[in-house]
């Protein structure tokens, strides 16, 4: 699988970051604070996470997943950054291996 490509939209939230996910959505996700990152979990099981520290936010999450589910998918991380216009922000994403 090749790595996602993030961009930007703009909502009436203001900037997030979403990918073509393959599904119907636009799975939108956005910093949640300056210091803390926002998720979307698309219903397809795509997870991605924009803002400080998403890939640390994505681990927790994730295995807080593994402990109380029992059909958790393997998943393929990866992380990347994309631009808005405050500057830079980290992207983590995890999506399930086909
Ligand atoms: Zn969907
Ligand atoms: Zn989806």
């Amino acid at each position: 699988m090749s790595d996602p490509e993030f961009r930007v939209v703009t909502d009436d939230q203001g900037e997030g970051v979403t990918y073509t996910c393959g599904c119907s959505c636009t799975p939108t996700a956005r910093p949640r604070s300056a210091d803390e990152a926002g998720m979307e979990h698309c219903c397809c099981g795509k997870v991605h996470f924009v803002g400080a520290n998403a890939a640390n936010a994505l681990a927790a999450y994730l295995g807080d997943r593994k402990q109380r589910r029992k059909n958790e998918p393997a998943y393929e991380l990866g992380v990347t950054a994309v631009r808005l216009a405050k500057g830079p922000v980290e992207v983590a994403w995890a999506f399930p291996q086909e």
